[in-house]
């Protein structure tokens, strides 16, 4: 698994206990790996999380929500970082 680079949000280096994971916009447990991943370290992962809990389902607007407040917490731009999202069909949010 690669090391290199840092990651988008926190800007950290990514090392051997600051690995980058692969974060489901639409959580798994709700839309079975459907939709788009984004790249984000471990520790603002754990952190997204535990700010966002999942105790009941999102909808899909709120999942895209939900993951642009978290970049805004972290002093960046969903679209900029990722712009990916863009072609999802809910840029306008
Ligand atoms: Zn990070």
């Amino acid at each position: 698994m690669k090391t290199k680079g840092s990651c988008p949000l926190c800007d950290i280096k990514y090392h051997k206990k600051r690995r980058p994971t692969n974060h489901h916009v639409f959580p798994r447990m709700w839309y079975h790996g459907i939709g788009p991943l984004v790249e984000v370290c471990q520790d603002c992962h754990s952190q997204f999380n535990h700010d966002y809990p999942m105790r009941s389902v999102w909808s899909k607007a709120e999942c895209l929500q939900n993951w642009s407040d978290f970049c805004k917490s972290k002093g960046k731009w969903m679209y900029k970082v990722y712009p990916h999202l863009k072609n999802i069909g809910l840029a306008h949010l």
